[in-house]
């Protein structure tokens, strides 16, 4: 599972696929319930993520 800006949604899907040989579902971080705390950051960067890859 990865979070990702606006910008690295694609390489958070790059390595998603690379990981776990398959496309991966993407979520908007602001509309989906996670459970605990959403991470304030993206993956690959400092900025708020957007998405949710998993
Ligand atoms: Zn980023």
């Amino acid at each position: 599972m990865y979070v990702a800006c606006q910008e690295h949604i694609d390489h958070a899907i790059e390595a998603y696929i690379d990981k776990f040989e398959r496309s991966p579902d993407l979520y908007l971080l602001d509309r989906i319930d996670i459970g605990e705390t959403k991470p304030e950051r993206c993956h690959f960067c400092e900025r708020t993520p957007v998405y949710l890859v998993k």
